[in-house]
């Protein structure tokens, strides 16, 4: 798995693009993550790269779209169970983690069918110099019913905390490519979950300007916590 900066950075308003879209289809066909400025979420699914951005617009980047955040990986799921019905975000989470069998590496998943019932959000590009606690309140949320797709997700141990989303971050994707978006919650009858164990971690860290003079010494998981999290 690839991941491009760290969740410290954006949790300290280092929004500007790390690398290309192109760059991140060369190391993984899914992924998640977030566009240059936060304009929108990111899903990477069957090797295209998808941009959801506030206005519910569903579009392919051009490949030259940059990212400064993301983490991609070549799926190679070694599990692969049906699972259902699930009520909610928390059902979905116990499934999963009586699947995992460490809490120490990193999990990549993928659940494909009919969600009854899905809640997703995108984030909206903030104010010059925001932190990501104040862009998170300039998300957009969506209420979706009775729709196919896909979701991809990462899970991430409690120690990462300082470069990645610690827990589960999933992100949404419609089977028609019309809806999508960080997901915030779910409910589905019946779901096919694929899942990989992910030991080897690359982590690609942006020259830019703003990344190299950032201060990014400060603990930030909290903040991060909140900005990720239904509220
Ligand atoms: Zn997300």
């Amino acid at each position: 798995m690839q991941l491009v900066s760290t969740s410290g950075a954006l949790v300290a308003g280092v929004y500007s693009g790390a690398v290309s879209v192109m760059s991140l289809l060369q190391h993984g066909d899914i992924g998640l993550g977030t566009f240059a400025n936060l304009d929108g979420e990111m899903v990477v699914l069957d090797g295209h790269a998808y941009q959801i951005q506030g206005s519910g617009r569903v579009s392919e980047p051009p490949a030259d779209a940059q990212a400064p955040f993301a983490v991609v990986t070549k799926f190679s799921p070694e599990t692969d169970a049906r699972i259902g019905p699930i009520e909610d975000f928390g059902e979905l989470e116990k499934r999963c983690d009586v699947l995992r069998t460490s809490g120490n590496i990193f999990y990549a998943f993928r659940l494909d069918g009919t969600f009854k019932r899905i809640r997703t959000r995108a984030v909206n590009p903030p104010e010059a110099g925001a932190r990501l606690l104040d862009a998170a309140k300039a998300q957009s949320e969506f209420h979706f019913t009775d729709v196919p797709g896909s979701l991809v997700g990462l899970w991430s141990p409690g120690f990462s905390s300082a470069f990645s989303v610690a827990g589960y971050h999933f992100h949404f994707l419609s089977d028609d490519r019309q809806e999508g978006g960080h997901l915030l919650d779910l409910a589905s009858e019946s779901l096919r979950l694929r899942m990989e164990a992910l030991t080897d971690f690359h982590l690609a860290l942006p020259e830019t300007e703003s990344f190299l003079k950032a201060d990014l010494s400060k603990n930030t998981a909290d903040e991060l916590a909140y900005a990720e999290s239904a509220h």
